[in-house]
């Protein structure tokens, strides 16, 4: 079985780094006879765009990608994000955070912590609302959720692992290199991190398909995924399409989106082309 998904944000236009994301998934998912899904990750309600979401459509359309409906949309699915957290309280991993960037940069900055360290998520959190005990009663709401995560790892009885090609990664140390990272956004209620485990287990996404700069993410998802019992795709990182100074592709690159490719009257096969496929 070979189910991979695409899951842009819809928050800006699609460009060359999400094409080929985007396609690399859908031939991969062709040649194993496998299915290619597309998702919505509109979480950040604040950012998300309905006609960003619906030239997403139009230019995977017009790139010859196909995908079954209905689409995911994280939006929908606030519910079982709260669930998962309740898990997750439940058995104390988590605890409620107050802190805003700057605190966060300011205590990370102070001189008996050395130099900051920096984990998938920026700065590693540096513990300052960390409770020595889990907090008991309630989950609260409308405030931000910290993983433990000392507290989960110490509780792993067997090393977590992921495939990635033919390689058995095992991630190590993550309270050093990852901190803890929030799962529960206070203006949203759940974070990438949580949602994109649970959406993947609910898709029974087998194999996620996405580019290298989320590989240190991964190690912080397959904890998850062994924390709430779910299972473990297969992951496969890909290159990153870089612009002419050799920098990552953001979503504000409009000269590198599709739509202006196609106004400019390239073909799929040329964008293709362009990013090597
Ligand atoms: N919405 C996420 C992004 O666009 C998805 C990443 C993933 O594939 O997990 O970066």
């Amino acid at each position: 079985m070979f189910i991979t998904r695409f899951a842009p944000s819809p928050t800006g236009p699609l460009h060359l780094g999400h094409a080929f994301s985007a396609m690399l998934a859908h031939d991969m998912a062709r040649a194993a006879n496998g299915t290619f899904l597309l998702r919505i990750d509109d979480l950040d309600q604040s950012r998300s765009r309905p006609e960003w979401e619906a030239q997403i459509f139009d230019d995977l359309t017009w790139l010859g990608l196909s995908w079954p409906a209905p689409v995911l949309r994280q939006s929908t699915r606030l519910s079982h994000y709260r669930d998962a957290l309740k898990t997750l309280w439940n058995q104390g991993f988590l605890y409620p955070c107050s802190c805003s960037r700057s605190d966060i940069r300011a205590a990370a900055a102070a001189p008996q912590e050395g130099a900051p360290l920096n984990g998938p998520d920026g700065v590693i959190y540096p513990g300052t609302c960390r409770p020595d005990t889990p907090p008991k009663g309630a989950m609260p709401q409308d405030t931000a959720l910290r993983l433990d995560i000392s507290r989960a790892c110490k509780t792993l009885s067997s090393p977590l692992t992921y495939k990635e090609k033919d390689d058995i990664i095992t991630p190590r140390n993550l309270p050093a290199t990852v901190g803890d990272v929030v799962l529960a956004r206070r203006d949203m209620g759940a974070s990438y991190h949580l949602s994109v485990v649970l959406d993947d287990a609910d898709q029974q996404t087998t194999h996620v398909i996405r580019g290298q700069d989320l590989r240190d993410a991964t190690q912080i998802h397959v904890l998850l995924q062994r924390l709430l019992g779910l299972p473990t795709p297969a992951y496969h990182h890909h290159r990153l399409i870089r612009d002419d100074h050799d920098k990552r592709l953001a979503k504000r690159d409009d000269a590198r989106a599709i739509a202006t490719y196609r106004a400019e009257g390239a073909s799929p096969q040329d964008i293709r082309k362009i990013v090597g496929l």
